[in-house]
């Protein structure tokens, strides 16, 4: 699976498609003026330079009170 980032050359419209395979000549045509004179920028597949939202924290959990005493 990856994101395609493609631009249309003839609005300028800049756009991304999701496919489950290789980009094909189907898939490059823009959504806005519907031309198929689109370029190619770059794709990004999941799993690569992902930045996970760290859950960061690890508060104290320290008892209040004793249970001995
Ligand atoms: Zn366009």
């Amino acid at each position: 699976m990856a994101i395609y980032d493609l631009k249309c050359d003839d609005c300028g419209h800049d756009f991304e498609i999701f496919v489950t395979g290789f980009l094909t000549e189907a898939d490059k045509q823009c959504p806005q003026c519907e031309s198929r004179k689109v370029s190619q920028k770059f794709y990004s597949s999941f799993g690569i330079g992902g930045s996970y939202s760290g859950s960061g924290g690890g508060g104290g959990c320290a008892p209040s009170g004793s249970p001995f005493g």
